[in-house]
């Protein structure tokens, strides 16, 4: 695969070069001179011509060396220049003995061209090296040194005939896989190669952990370009430890972080452009109708994207710890709405908020609570926070306090998406929950869905039975409204209803009338008198 050597002309010592160029020079020179005076005193006789003959003379002698010099630097600098450049891409890494930086450069040109040539696939793999840093720092570099030299004597190991091997950086390597190498293979190889690189390091009478990642990046799918190919595979490894895997690949992933990049940096400055509006779903009584309260449900408008889902936005929100700051103004901005509300049935109806993980965390969240409800006018009694079944149950100890906080200041707790998280049946019991809302997962299809229907039926009587009301999620059809009546779950929601709608509607669906026609058994689907704005 590489090309040693050169066919060339004999090499003479630059010494003799330069020596033999000045004799030549010498003699030549010295020649003209003596021949060319010689020649002028001949030929002229007025002393006063000859004087400017020779005075002309001498001026294009120096002209013609000037020209001489100039070309010989020329022509020196740029055997020099080349001679740099076959240099660096024949060079190695000092410390492993792998290939540098200039020459995976040249040999992935080399495999690229290969590929693109036979129309068959090859593989860049990107090996990073976890925490080589605080080896450095703990055991000195010498020991960081011996531990890359070992690395690279494993590398070397591998028993196959078609990998580069290079170590371009302080604590990356990379492996070139040569065509034929698919996407499968390459997942092999990397594996193969991390498995060789997991057991201990003996280093200096220390016995070393280390882990590897393994970025992939696969010609002509995830790259065309040789630079295109190496960020591809520096993308996935930077991937792969954002997730806390050992591999990533594929050109999705490099995609879906590009695209989650352009999210997350625009979503920094959202609240502040005012992209952010909170719409209400109804919730409502499946005996009569009424609409009972509305669920606060945050919106994001991106002025290229469209209307963003929370299911995008919310966990890089919570990932960047923003969603204090957003959650905490859509408390504000749906206990201001709620208190607007007109009352539909003579009474106030509630609203519901989505609570964080990371709001639940925060010890001051309760007195924040309490805070945004006077300031907005409402009456604490109409407010209720959903948390999440998973969320409840990561730390229930501070969860079970921090409830009990809520509880204790007037407002309602409802336990979200029942059913998709490892439901405890020991938490449901001792936490304070006003509602249990029942993941839409079971409430698809019933009755006709006998499992659906056994699992609602069982859940809907032992939450009754434990004191805590049941409302439904997701309710598409009149037969689903039909059947939780029936069953006994008599609050739900649904696009059945409405959709998640702006606040302007949900004002207009609450002052004309705030009820739903219920459907008739075995009825359509979709009710008469509900034309909302589609949430999307
Ligand atoms: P969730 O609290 O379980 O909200 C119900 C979700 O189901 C909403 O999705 C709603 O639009 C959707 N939905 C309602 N009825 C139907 C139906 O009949 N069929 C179907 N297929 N879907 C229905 P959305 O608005 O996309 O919200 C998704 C999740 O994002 C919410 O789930 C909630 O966990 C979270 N979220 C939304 N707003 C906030 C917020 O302000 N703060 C926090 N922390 N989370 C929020
Ligand atoms: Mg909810
Ligand atoms: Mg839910």
């Amino acid at each position: 695969m590489e090309k040693t050597g050169q066919p060339g002309r004999k090499a003479y010592s630059p010494l003799a070069r330069a020596a033999a160029i000045a004799l030549l020079y010498f003699v030549v020179a010295g020649l003209w001179i003596a021949f060319s005076d010689m020649l002028l005193a001949r030929a002229v006789d007025d002393p006063e011509l000859l004087t400017r003959l020779q005075t002309l003379k001498g001026g294009f002698f120096v002209l013609v060396t000037a020209i001489l010099l100039f070309f010989l630097v020329l022509v020196s600098g740029r055997h020099l220049l080349k001679a740099h450049r076959e240099a660096m891409q024949a060079s190695r890494d000092a410390l492993t003995g792998l290939a540098g930086w200039y020459r995976l450069q040249d040999l992935l040109g080399r495999l690229v061209g290969q590929s693109r040539e036979q129309s068959t696939p090859m593989a860049v793999i990107v090996l990073d090296l976890d925490r080589l840093r605080r080896v450095n720092e703990a055991f000195g570099i010498s020991t960081g040194d011996a531990l890359l030299m070992q690395v690279a004597d494993r590398l070397r190991g591998l028993r196959r005939n078609n990998l580069v091997l290079a170590r371009p950086g302080s604590d990356h390597f990379v492996v070139l896989v040569a065509p034929p190498c698919d996407r499968d293979e390459a997942v092999k190889v990397a594996s193969e190669i991390l498995a060789l690189l997991e057991a201990p390091y003996q280093v200096a009478g220390e016995s070393l952990e280390v882990h590897f990642r393994a970025g992939i990046a696969v010609y002509p799918d995830d790259g065309r370009e040789e630079q295109e190919l190496l960020r591809a595979a520096e993308t996935a490894v930077f991937e792969a430890r954002r997730e806390g895997s050992s591999l990533a690949h594929y050109r999705q992933k490099g995609r879906e972080s590009r695209e989650r990049y352009i999210l997350e940096n625009s979503l920094r400055g959202a609240l502040a452009r005012g992209e952010f509006r909170v719409y209400f779903q109804p919730i409502v009584d499946l005996g009569d109708g009424r609409i009972l309260g509305g669920e606060a449900l945050l919106r994001w408008q991106h002025p290229e994207l469209g209307l963003v889902s929370p299911g995008h936005f919310i966990p890089l929100l919570e990932q960047s710890g923003q969603i204090l700051e957003v959650g905490q103004w859509v408390l504000e901005e749906a206990t201001m709405q709620a208190a607007g509300w007109p009352k539909p049935h003579g009474e106030s109806i509630g609203v519901s908020v989505n609570v964080s993980r990371l709001q639940l965390g925060d010890p001051s969240f309760v007195d924040h609570v309490r805070r945004v409800v006077s300031d907005s006018g409402l009456a604490v009694g109409r407010l209720v926070l959903e948390v999440t079944e998973s969320l409840a149950m990561r730390n229930p100890a501070e969860t079970m306090a921090r409830l009990q906080d809520i509880r204790s200041a007037g407002v309602g707790v409802a336990m979200d998406d029942f059913g998709t998280g490892y439901s405890s049946l020991a938490y449901l019991k001792r936490y304070p929950l006003d509602f249990i809302k029942i993941d839409r997962l079971f409430v698809q299809g019933i009755p006709a869905d006998r499992e659906n229907d056994l699992l609602m039926e069982t859940i809907v009587d032992m939450s009754r039975r434990l004191g805590r009301e049941t409302v439904a999620e997701g309710i598409e059809t009149a037969e689903e409204a039909r059947r939780l009546a029936e069953i006994g779950c008599m609050r739900g929601q649904g696009f059945l209803f409405s959709p998640a709608v702006p606040p302007e509607r949900f004002h207009e669906l609450l002052s004309t009338g705030g009820r739903f026609n219920l459907p008739s058994p075995g009825g359509s689907g979709q009710l008469s008198d509900v034309s909302g704005q589609s949430d999307g």
